[in-house]
């Protein structure tokens, strides 16, 4: 467990969250401010690194599983419209938690355009 993580916290049962699957390496939940309709944070249980910048290929099979359970809870959410998954690395994309973490999202209804990524100005 790395010190002042709240994700590590979470996964040591120290914070409470509301958790939608797990096994054993990685762990599926609720954010606390979601960003749209369902939105779920899946994490390796392990502080294998930081952000994506800190993964190689070693990390290959843990993110396979990783994304065949964001798959799974997609699907047991009804996630018809679509779904999309993102990873912020840096301050600058808006990462605020330092442990690896990919944001599910979906639950938009067919014809919401606000749901389109932000592009930003280009500047
Ligand atoms: P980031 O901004 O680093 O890409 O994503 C971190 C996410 O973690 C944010 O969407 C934020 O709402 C969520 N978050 C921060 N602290 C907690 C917490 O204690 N519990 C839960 N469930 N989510 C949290
Ligand atoms: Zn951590």
């Amino acid at each position: 467990m790395t010190d002042n993580c709240v994700f590590c916290e979470i996964v040591a049962g120290n914070i409470p969250s509301a958790i939608v699957a797990q096994n054993d390496e990685i762990l599926a939940f609720r954010d606390i401010e979601p960003a749209a309709p369902i939105h779920i944070l899946l994490i390796p249980k392990r502080h294998i690194a930081d952000s994506a910048a800190g993964l190689t290929r070693e990390q290959g099979a843990l993110l396979g599983k990783l994304f065949e359970l964001a798959a799974r809870i997609a699907n047991e959410f009804n996630l018809n419209t679509g779904w999309r998954i993102v990873s912020n690395v840096g301050q600058g994309a808006g990462q605020t938690v330092f442990h690896l973490h990919f944001h599910l999202l979906g639950g938009w209804n067919e014809n919401n355009t606000g749901a389109r990524i932000d592009k930003g100005t280009g500047s």
